[in-house]
């Protein structure tokens, strides 16, 4: 079974433009206020399990700042800890 694909986001690159969150067909990234990102919203999966790793994120970023990786490798970036947090949460079954 081909491993499962989650986006990553690079919270120092992005601009807040919303443009993962409006092109996510499931609508499972949130802007939000996050520990690091700075004054402005930056995105998260929320839920993460929602997700079904289309990329359209990734394509939808004009900074290049979301990256899909294998979820079993967590978070690409470090202030995407949260992210980190629930492919770990995903690995250990909760
Ligand atoms: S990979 Fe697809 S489903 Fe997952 S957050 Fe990005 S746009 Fe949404
Ligand atoms: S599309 Fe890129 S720059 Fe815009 S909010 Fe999403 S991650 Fe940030």
């Amino acid at each position: 079974m081909a491993a499962r694909r989650l986006p990553s986001f690079d919270h120092r690159a992005c601009v807040s433009c919303a443009a993962c969150a409006e092109d996510c067909p499931v609508s499972c990234v949130a802007l939000e206020l996050v520990p690091g990102g700075g004054p402005h919203a930056k995105p998260r999966l929320s839920p993460e399990s929602a997700c079904i790793g289309c990329g359209a994120c990734e394509r939808a970023c004009p900074v290049s700042a979301v990256a899909m990786r294998d979820a079993a490798q967590g978070a690409a970036y470090p202030g995407d800890a949260a992210s980190a947090a629930d492919a770990s949460a995903a690995r250990n079954g909760a």
